[in-house]
């Protein structure tokens, strides 16, 4: 049998490595792939599947993509979570002996994406690694483009599920074992990419990065990820910074459905940053200030000091209109530095980024002074926004104003920079004025005035003479080089030697100026960390005069902290809806809670605004620990740990996640996870099953977290019923949206009010969506019938709630009794219990029935 040819040997050795990845593999000016790879990418990139001979009988599948617009291709495979093997050609073919040498110099995946064009630049792409220990996960996760890296040690693994959803993470790095177990659940929940990483660097590789980190899962977990990292990226990652160690105790709390439901990020039916708290806070002018607007919006601080750093600074911004102004002005001509100065270490990098990181720090100072003339103490602003003054002025000196996007073809480097470059271009300057001079001498030596000298690239340099004038010229002149229809083109030996200066000359100040950008690449990184801190204070400020600049625009205002555990809202409103219906449209509310008061039950029709009030109080508390103003005339507001939002099934949107199950799933995280300190919204929970079953729940969670959490709470429902709760659970309170009625309809006026709601109106809002008219009226006949019903059952909710276990179950048996029935009926229980009916016969036991019923009898 035939074997295959050697190109396809290599192929398929260098294969063998990158199983899980498509393997680009670089033949001249195309990326071919082969086999497998082949038939799977022209379905994915509807490109033409062809073959070729590979040496055996059967041709080789094979497609491919040029070169030059590798780039696009590449970006499609990503997105759809594929990895690219990128393998070039490591030898020059002319030298080869045999097949020319070939290697993987890159593996792209999603997690490591740094092109530009495929980022998107207020978004974070993270890469992510778990190791676990027994019940310790440690959590890492890196951005390749901008070079942050976090670590965290998490004890559930649904923490680490939780990390990963609210980090957006496209990829994450595991062992065999872990990728096993967990890899399905990953890929399918959270659509991330799984890859391997079987071997961990020696620990000594990382040096500083991992100093400062203690614990060895910590480790292990920063170790894993750079390892994958450094495989798979095969060059310097000096941008990477040290692995900071953060806890999520330090941060509000909240897991990714109630995030979701609040719709912080995104909205919940389109997905989209529209509609979501991002989308409305969202006046940053800087790249880098996008993505830090949305990590603070992923992690609401719970450290008052904190807070109030962010919210005074905000403040000053805010009354400062014109300073305020002319700072956006400035920031807006700030380049994305931390992306930049991970392309500096990644070697990507082109003259025009620097063009712009030379425009950026010279924003700096003017950035500083605006900043020091708010502030009159020092503070940390004076140091950290530092202008690198270095970098800018070797950039000044060295790179042209307008340099092209290559780096290999000359044009970057400024005069005066370099001693040799001024030599070579020097030199070819004077071989090209020798040349436009000669011109002038053979035209007054020949007499011809039509002569001229020309350039083509495969003749180099020439004189040209039209054939009318050929007969001007002496014998052997000049030496005949081309012969065109109507002129001639000769050379001069002096011509030829002028032309190898130039040549030459140019040949060399191109190389020399690439490695003078190189030179200047190297030169700079020694800044990167400098750069990242400059980043780092940039992106804060900008993220503060995003908040300034809406806070003043909405007239929001700054929230007190409450040490009493009071919440105190006047005429709030929830911000985006507020921003979308218009100023005018939204009906403002008050909210006020303490710990006399830390239940709302909220009844009210459909569409009165429940769901919109809850919100409105959830997004107030996180809108003030992310450091903003807020929504309402006045408010004073406890710090919250956590937030927990749940929405009963029917009101869930989102596919797929709508059954009974997960609400249920959801609450018992809330009822088991929320502290005093924490925030419940529960939307209508209780719904996705049967009225007596749901209200069952519901009102079971209720006295639940009244009795033994004593969280802050909202709860809206349309069970009517619950209402009577108020009388029962001193800590809760009926409030209702109000609705007035005007000739049988109702009119939504979107005011809370204390006290229940004084009925349903489910059949007005029908009649308002103009249901035939029979239904309407049937459905009024019905509901006489059920309220009669509910008043047995309001009776049944009113009922205190007794200690003992066993007298809530006699409560069933008999709804009113009397102190006496109660000692009696547990006098019979108790002897009921006692019965020890394996030692009985039939006989006995008819006998112990029979006393026992004598004495309820009795
Ligand atoms: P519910 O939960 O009671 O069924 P929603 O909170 O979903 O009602 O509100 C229904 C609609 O009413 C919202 O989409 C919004 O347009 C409007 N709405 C809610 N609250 C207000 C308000 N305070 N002012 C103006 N319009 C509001
Ligand atoms: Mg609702």
């Amino acid at each position: 049998m035939a074997s295959y040819t050697p190109m396809i040997l290599q192929y398929l050795e260098i294969k063998k490595d990158y199983e899980d990845a498509f393997l680009f593999f670089r033949l001249g000016d195309f990326y071919e792939m082969f086999f497998e790879d082949a038939i799977k990418a022209s379905r994915e990139l509807e490109i033409t599947l062809t073959s070729r001979e590979g040496g055996t009988d059967e041709r080789i599948p094979m497609c491919g993509v040029p070169y030059h617009s590798a780039a696009t291709y590449i970006e499609q495979l990503i997105k759809k979570g594929y990895k690219v093997a990128i393998c070039e050609q490591v030898e020059d073919p002319k030298q080869a002996k045999g097949v020319v040498k070939r290697e993987v110099v890159q593996l792209i995946t999603p997690g490591t994406l740094m092109d530009s064009h495929t980022l998107t630049d207020k978004e974070n792409n993270y890469i992510a690694s778990i190791t676990s220990e027994g019940n310790m996960f440690g959590f890492s996760y890196c951005d390749l483009s901008t070079g942050e890296l976090k670590v965290t040690l998490l004890d559930r693994v649904e923490d680490c599920f939780n990390e990963c959803a609210l980090l957006g993470v496209k990829e994450i790095v595991v062992a065999d074992d872990f990728a096993e177990k967990w890899g399905p659940i990953l890929r399918e929940r959270y659509g991330v990419t799984i890859s391997l990483q079987k071997e961990l660097d020696d620990e000594t590789k990382f040096g500083a990065r991992i100093a400062s980190l203690s614990h060895p899962e910590e480790k292990a977990a920063v170790i894993r990820l750079l390892s994958y990292l450094y495989r798979t990226q095969k060059r310097s990652l000096d941008h990477i910074q040290e692995a900071l160690y953060y806890q999520t105790e330090h941060f509000l709390k909240m897991d990714e459905y109630s995030k979701r439901n609040l719709e912080l990020t995104e909205t919940i039916r389109t997905k989209d940053k529209k509609g979501s708290l991002l989308w409305l806070l969202d006046e940053t002018m800087t790249a880098m200030g996008g993505r830090l607007l949305k990590a603070w919006i992923d992690r609401p601080l719970t450290n008052e000091k904190e807070i109030q750093e962010r919210i005074e600074f905000v403040e000053l911004l805010k009354e400062k209109f014109f300073e305020r102004q002319e700072l956006r002005e400035k920031l807006q001509k700030v380049y994305d530095l931390e992306r930049l100065a991970g392309r500096i270490a990644f070697g990507n990098v082109n003259a025009r980024d620097f063009i712009q990181l030379k425009h950026s720090l010279k924003q700096v100072p003017d950035i500083q002074s605006i900043i020091l003339g708010l502030l009159s103490s020092p503070n940390k602003w004076e140091t950290s926004l530092d202008a690198c003054e270095e970098v800018h002025n070797l950039l000044e000196k060295a790179i042209h104003d307008n340099p092209p996007v290559s780096v290999k073809e000359g044009g970057l480097i400024k005069d005066g920079y370099d001693v040799k470059l001024d030599q070579y271009r020097e030199a070819s300057r004077n071989g090209k004025s020798w040349i436009a001079q000669l011109e002038q001498e053979e035209r007054h030596k020949t007499g011809i005035k039509s002569l001229k000298v020309g350039y083509n690239r495969v003749f180099g340099y020439y004189i040209e003479v039209t054939r009318a004038n050929l007969h001007l010229l002496k014998e052997g002149q000049y030496e005949r080089k081309q012969t065109l229809t109507n002129a001639e083109r000769f050379i001069t030996p002096e011509l030829k030697e002028k032309e190898a200066l130039i040549l030459e000359a140019e040949e060399r100040s191109i190389e020399l100026e690439y490695d003078l950008f190189t030179e200047i690449r190297e030169e700079v990184k020694t800044y990167i960390p400098r750069l990242q801190a400059l980043a780092k204070a940039i992106s804060e400020i900008d993220c503060l005069q995003s908040f300034a600049t809406v806070s003043e625009e909405r007239h929001y205002v700054k929230p007190a902290f409450s040490e009493d555990r009071k919440l105190v809202i006047q005429n709030g409103r929830h911000a985006v809806v507020e921003k979308v219906l218009g100023m005018q449209v939204y009906v403002p509310n008050d909210c006020y809670m303490n710990p006399e008061r830390e239940l709302l039950l909220i009844t009210g029709p459909n569409m009165a605004g429940k769901s919109t009030y809850m919100r409105q109080v959830a997004l107030t508390a996180i809108m003030a620990q992310i450091g903003c103003f807020v929504p309402a005339d006045a408010a004073e507001m406890p710090i919250f740990d956590q937030i927990f939002t749940r929405i009963g099934a029917a009101d869930d949107l989102v596919s797929g996640q709508s059954t009974f199950m997960v609400e249920m799933l959801e609450a018992k995280n809330a009822l088991t996870k929320a502290t005093k300190n924490s925030l419940i919204l529960f939307d209508e929970i209780g719904r996705g099953t049967s009225t007596y079953d749901g209200m069952a729940l519901a009102q079971a969670m209720i006295e639940y977290i009244h009795n033994h959490i004593g969280a802050k709470t909202l709860f809206s429902t349309h069970y009517h019923e619950l209402t009577v709760l108020g009388e029962k659970l001193p800590k809760l309170t009926n409030i209702h949206v109000s609705v007035s009625e005007e000739r049988g309809k109702v009119v939504f006026l979107h005011k809370l009010k204390d006290g229940a709601a004084d009925k349903s109106y489910g059949i007005h809002v029908a009649q308002l969506a103009e249901l035939p008219i029979e239904v309407i009226k049937r459905a009024r006949e019905i509901l006489v019938t059920f309220e009669n019903k509910d008043e047995t059952l309001a009776a049944v909710i009113k009922e205190p709630k007794s200690q003992q276990p066993e007298e809530a179950q006699l409560s069933f048996f008999d709804v009113e009794v009397s102190d006496e029935e109660q000692q009696k009926q547990k006098l019979i229980l108790e002897k009921l219990k006692n019965l020890e009916l394996m030692q009985m016969t039939p006989l006995d036991a008819m006998n112990a029935l029979y006393e026992l019923q004598k004495m309820m009898k009795a």
